[in-house]
């Protein structure tokens, strides 16, 4: 028997309802992932980035042959790093060939690392950055003025010196870290996780794209991404200083699986780490701008990118890009934020499904006919749903409201056609799931079908 929920007056809800349809209300905060992210160490941080800078470049096409310079060196360094953080990381090389074409010069060997920290179940969280580098004449600087790089990278020469300390030096050391205190917290995750340093970013996002469609014809459960490019430095080139926020882009539209992520990132960022602000983007990335987390959307698993608050483009794509260009503290603030979202979303519940099975939202007006009645199939692990709720015109959720361990709600006299509403999936520690929208799929032109016509005779 479906158990369910009728939310009425507060008053009511609290008298009148049988104890056992609540939750035992657990505190917002896990002090085990307190203590996870009280492990980041900026100064752990500011290492991996000063011995990324020693490969002089990192460019995918660079040389492989020496032990300390180029993307071999490099590589095998990762390789090695992840393995010294012990037993319970699973370091492979995820290896391809691409052929020469568009900004690749040669057939080129490219090869993404990654650990991965075995969960009890095979859906998967990454944690992503970016190992390679370029360098071009101007930093590319002309391109962007002109809103357009296509092509920049191929006036790249692949052995020029190439630091890529903040590009995306700052994302790899992140995703280092986070590899390293996750493996050795001693919590028992749900979801799998996986650190992963693309490479080819610089060509095209091809390390990235070449992962994401081995893994959808795989059908690998890949339930977030989150990848960081650029998010290690607080001044931007005009002079602004920011060390207190970051940005998340996350493509669209606005109730899309990226987006709600995105709200996830900036709710449980928030809690776990105050002192930082996540400000969210409705927007794939920025302005003519890509980065690996817009591979994965294509091949239709939940991503986003963090982005520093304040970009010096004169110091990217350039041999500019060093140690002194960046701020550990400011990358710390980042890898915190990073690891309170990844560690909730690790530890909670798989997000509800909130569907039928054919794919239609399982949202409707009973009983009354006026009424918002909510269901979902249960979350193995849940012990509560979260239902929020907000107006049909905004972005970010304004009201939530714990249920107990049911499996639908009513919420009468609410009208589903001016408001949005979801649900999420949460356990006995609090640990909650991103939330799950009950929308429409959009309507396309198969869905409206074509309109009939007879024909008649002609007006005369
Ligand atoms: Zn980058």
């Amino acid at each position: 028997m479906t158990r369910a929920v009728r939310v009425v007056a507060l008053a009511v809800l609290l008298g009148g309802l049988p104890g056992a349809a609540f939750a035992q209300s657990a505190p917002d905060l896990d002090p085990r992932i307190v203590a996870l992210v009280g492990q980041i160490s900026q100064d752990r941080l500011a290492g991996t980035l000063k011995k990324l800078e020693t490969f002089g470049t990192r460019n995918t096409m660079s040389s492989t042959d020496s032990p300390s310079r180029g993307i071999g060196a490099a590589r095998q360094w990762l390789f090695d790093e992840l393995k010294n953080y012990g037993p319970k990381l699973q370091v492979s090389y995820d290896t391809y060939v691409i052929a020469r074409q568009g900004r690749i010069l040669r057939d080129t060997e490219a090869r993404n690392v990654l650990a991965v920290l075995p969960g009890r179940s095979p859906r998967r969280i990454y944690v992503s950055g970016h190992y390679d580098t370029v360098a071009i004449a101007d930093g590319g600087q002309s391109a962007r003025n002109a809103a357009g790089a296509a092509g920049e990278a191929v006036r790249a020469d692949p052995d020029a010196t190439a630091p890529g300390v903040n590009d995306d030096g700052s994302g790899v050391a992140l995703t280092l870290e986070l590899a390293r205190v996750f493996s050795q917290s001693g919590l028992d995750f749900d979801a799998t996780l996986v650190f992963m340093c693309h490479v080819a970013e610089e060509q095209g996002l091809m390390g990235a794209k070449l992962h994401a469609q081995k893994a959808r014809k795989d059908a690998v459960p890949i339930d977030a991404v989150l990848n960081n490019d650029i998010v290690g430095n607080d001044r931007g080139g005009n002079g602004v200083v920011d060390s207190v926020s970051i940005r998340v882009y996350s493509e669209g539209p606005e109730d899309s699986p990226s987006r709600e992520l995105a709200r996830f990132v900036q709710r449980w960022g928030a809690r776990y780490v105050p002192s930082h602000h996540v400000r969210l983007m409705a927007r794939p990335d920025r302005f003519s701008r890509g980065g690996d987390h817009t591979a994965y959307t294509q091949y239709g698993f939940p991503a986003v990118g963090f982005r520093e608050s304040r970009e010096n483009f004169t110091r990217q794509h350039d041999a500019r890009d060093t140690f002194d260009g960046v701020s550990p503290a400011y990358l710390a603030q980042n890898a915190r934020v990073n690891a309170a979202a990844a560690a909730t979303l690790a530890l909670a519940p798989p997000r509800p499904v909130v569907v039928n099975d054919r794919g239609q939202a399982t949202i409707d007006r009973a009983p009354s006919g006026y009424d918002a009645h909510l269901r979902w199939k249960a979350s193995s692990g849940a012990t509560a749903y979260r239902i929020f709720w907000r107006e049909a015109w905004g972005p970010d959720w304004q009201h939530e409201l714990l249920v107990g361990n049911v499996t639908e709600a009513t919420l009468p006299d609410t009208l589903i056609d001016d408001l949005i509403f979801g649900v999420s999936a949460v356990d006995a520690s609090g640990h909650e799931s991103v939330v799950s929208p009950y929308i429409a799929p959009p309507s396309t032109a198969v869905d409206a079908g074509d309109v009939k016509t007879v024909s008649a005779p002609s007006a005369r």
